[in-house]
């Protein structure tokens, strides 16, 4: 018996989405998520490029099931609701992808093609999933030899489903439309083993680029797999890569048992285990999409993509500044790091008290309600300027974050809230005036440095 694996991974990149302004994260915007309109769907299948309507599409149009999609206008605009045309392919998207592709030694295309690929579960208002092929032929080296990259493309995500039953689907159009880089192996994956060393490599590449959602559903992982030259299944959903092994020996078990049907099967992974979903989908349901422009891959666009720096070496240039071993390890693999390496280089302010601001005190306001995402670079680049000239302590800044999304800089601020830090002279007249270190310090937290101030105390 042989077996062929391949594998697809699906990993959501954090940038604004593939083909208009909005920006959602749902592994972190859950909560926050407010269905403030329901627009309702029924979809019907229509005639791929091939004009044949293509089998996978017919079986899901023949349940004529009715969608709806619930709206909430911070994270979708009209392109998800499919009443606008798209935009084009987003920049930054790209140039994430083709930093991954040269990472994954691959060949670009000269020009990006963006197609429509029918999908008639609902999980797209307007029926079809944007996807454009970037690279093709790479490789990476694994312990039991190469496995080849056959392509990476970049793709609308699904919308996320709520809620399914008595022919009724309600799903969510935040995650609609969120880049997802695609990324399918050659048939070369040895065995379960294999496989879960491939996707853990593939898995580091994608975060070493520093443009990906973490979290809870950001990266998925498919399988691939038949045996002895038969009919391929699509097994979706791998949710743990530990699983991998065990999920491979049971799929290859049941197709020797009870073979696989003509044309294909698109299977879902449950546990360790799968059902059917429908039949593979065919070459009918692809075709142009004719409202973008195709994109030009010039010779200086991938020259400015870089292949990402290699994460423990980030680590280590991140310790090197100071920062603890479990900061620095946070911040190589956060989205915030250009924007710490920014603030870092333009004002010189202590390296931990920039990291825990923008990891620690920013998602934690997040979390109370404050809208940080008013607070503009230039304000933050301000806030460490005038802590790292000394005029306010480490223990002021969070509480200066708080007041920055009025617009005001950190000064006025600072002034109004009665935070500067005290003089030396200052701290001086306050010893002299016979308080003890911990009642200055209970008092007036905000404005001393407690290092400094203990200085005072010694003799
Ligand atoms: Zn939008």
């Amino acid at each position: 018996m042989t077996a062929k694996i391949g594998l697809e991974i699906h990993q959501r990149l954090d940038t604004r989405k593939l083909h208009c302004h909005c920006y959602a994260n749902p592994s972190e915007d859950k909560a926050d998520f407010k269905p403030d309109l329901v627009l309702r769907r029924r979809l019907k299948a229509v005639g791929g490029e091939l004009g044949e309507v293509d089998a996978a599409a017919a079986y899901e149009a023949a349940k004529k099931r009715v969608f709806e999609y619930q709206v909430d206008p911070r994270f979708s605009c009209l392109v998800e609701s499919d009443e606008t045309p798209p935009e084009e392919l987003n920049g930054e998207a790209l140039q994430a992808v083709l930093g991954i592709a040269k990472a994954l030694n691959a060949r670009v295309v000269d020009e990006a093609h963006v197609m429509r690929k029918m999908i008639t579960d609902g999980s797209a208002v307007s029926g079809f999933q944007r996807t454009t092929l970037i690279a093709t032929g790479g490789f990476i080296e694994t312990q039991k030899g190469k496995v080849g990259i056959q392509s990476i493309a970049l793709e609308e995500e699904s919308a996320g489903i709520v809620e399914k039953g008595h022919g009724k689907f309600i799903f969510r159009l935040d995650r609609l439309g969120i880049p997802l880089v695609e990324i399918a192996t050659a048939p070369d994956v040895k065995d379960g083993e294999h496989a879960k060393e491939t996707a853990e490599i593939l898995g580091r590449v994608l975060r070493e680029s520093g443009l990906v959602q973490r979290g809870l559903g950001s990266i998925r992982q498919d399988l691939n797999i038949s045996i002895d030259g038969g009919e391929r299944v699509e097994l979706k959903g791998v949710q743990d890569l530990r699983l991998l092994p065990k999920i491979i020996g049971i799929e290859i078990e049941r197709q020797k048992k009870d073979g696989v049907r003509k044309g294909g099967e698109t299977r879902r992974i449950i546990g360790e285990q799968s059902e059917f979903m429908r039949p593979l989908p065919g070459a009918a349901r692809i075709y142009p999409e004719t409202d973008i422009p195709h994109v030009r891959i010039t010779r200086e666009l991938l020259e400015k993509a870089v292949v990402g720096e290699k994460s423990a070496d980030k680590v280590t240039r991140l310790e090197k500044l100071g920062l603890g071993e479990q900061m620095a390890e946070r911040l190589a693999f956060s989205k915030e790091l250009p924007l710490f390496e920014r603030i870092y280089a333009k004002t010189s302010a202590e390296p931990t008290v920039i990291a825990s601001a923008l990891l620690e005190s920013l998602t934690s306001l997040r979390r109370e309600g404050i809208a940080t995402e008013k607070i503009s670079e230039q304000q933050l680049s301000g806030l460490f300027s005038f802590f790292a000239e000394g005029k306010i302590a480490k223990a002021a800044v969070a509480e200066i974050l708080r007041e920055l999304p009025s617009g005001k800089g950190a000064g006025e601020i600072a002034k109004e809230k009665d935070l500067l830090k005290f003089s030396s002279r200052e701290l001086d007249a306050l010893v002299a005036s016979g308080k003890g270190f911990g009642e200055i310090m209970r008092e007036y937290r905000l404005r001393v440095d407690a290092q400094e101030l203990q200085k005072k105390f010694k003799p």
